[in-house]
């Protein structure tokens, strides 16, 4: 009886501290879908009692779904890859701001805006052919416009998120007219129109179809985990370099997300972000996808990402890189980059 008692006496009280009793649920929309996530999850809900609803879908298609759920979203969290589409989200004003202490003081003040959140990090590498391209002619992103390569270089769209962000980048250091510059320089060298993913490039850059391509640094150390025989002889094929080391360091692109304006559920999304910069949480995040932390005093252990050497990255605010995605958009188009 006394232990009974007791139960309830905790529950009214875990109830007026969060003030609403539907706050043991979360409502996420997800465009992560890793192994890891399961256990990623799990542990929130064991942390905090907090139940997870996770609706996965394509990035794009998750965006749509928030906007046109509008006020009646049950979204409490919108999860998804790119700085690019969290800038989007953004724009449509699908975010509430969230000032927390814990995000602040765990992840870097250039991984973050006032509404989004970076949880994870990627960085855009150039892949080569080791018997068709020397590393000195591919040290950095304007290389690949120098008409040595022509005939060699592929790539995924221009209208893809991370070649926007890729060129919102090279705008933000280097102004408009040499972000041009370079796109006209890299059609002027395509082996073929864009097509495909990054993995699809790596495996034209080792078959010779190509000589060169850019691609994240997860897919690179995707094929070199893996277990088949043919991919694996692939990737003896090709070389990685961090580009723009002498100058502003690899671009870097991230994952993230944000609590959303129509949160049903508010302080269980604010408690989500701040435990997804949990230590254990950011190993689960990152590693899952073969990406680093945000939170730099967290370290993983990446064998595949290790053997690519160490390297400097570009700082460049997130914020900044959201802010060039149309004209890095219109340079492409300008550009015939399809
Ligand atoms: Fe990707």
């Amino acid at each position: 009886m006394k232990l009974k008692l007791g139960l309830i006496a905790a529950t009214l009280l875990a109830v007026s501290n969060t003030g609403l009793a539907e706050e043991k649920v979360l409502n996420l929309y997800s465009a992560r879908h890793y192994q890891t996530d399961e256990a990623l999850y799990n542990n929130f809900t064991q942390q905090t009692g907090i139940k997870i609803n996770r609706i996965e879908g394509k990035e794009d298609e998750l965006l749509e779904r928030i906007k046109n759920e509008g006020a009646n979203s049950p979204a409490d969290i919108f999860l998804t890859v790119d700085a690019a589409r969290l800038a989007k989200a953004h724009e449509l004003n699908l975010f509430a701001p969230l000032a927390s202490k814990t995000l602040e003081s765990r992840i870097p003040a250039h991984l973050r805006t006032e509404d989004w959140f970076s949880f994870s990090t990627r960085a855009r590498v150039i892949v080569y052919n080791k018997t068709q391209v020397k590393a000195e002619d591919v040290q950095n992103y304007a290389d690949l416009a120098n008409p040595k390569l022509k005939g060699k270089f592929c790539s995924r769209s221009g209208s893809h998120p991370y070649n926007l962000s890729l060129m919102a980048s090279i705008i933000a250091h280097q102004g408009e007219a040499k972000a041009e510059e370079l796109a006209r320089g890299m059609v002027a060298n395509f082996a073929r129109a864009p097509k495909g993913g990054d993995t699809d490039q790596i495996k034209a850059v080792a078959t010779g179809e190509c000589g060169v391509t850019i691609s994240n640094t997860y897919y690179v150390a995707r094929l070199l985990r893996s277990t088949k025989p043919e991919e694996q002889k692939l990737m003896e094929k090709i070389a990685v370099v961090w580009p723009d080391q002498a100058g502003n360091g690899v671009h870097i692109n991230v994952s993230g997300g944000g609590m959303l304006k129509y949160a049903p559920h508010k302080e269980a999304a604010a408690k989500f972000l701040e435990y997804l910069a949990s230590d254990q949480a950011q190993r689960y995040f990152a590693d899952g996808n073969n990406e680093w932390p945000a939170v730099e005093q967290v370290k993983v252990s990446n064998p595949a990402l290790e053997s690519l050497g160490k390297f400097k990255a570009d700082k460049l605010p997130v914020k900044n890189l959201a802010m060039y995605q149309a004209k890095a958009q219109m340079i492409f188009d300008r550009a015939g980059f399809k």
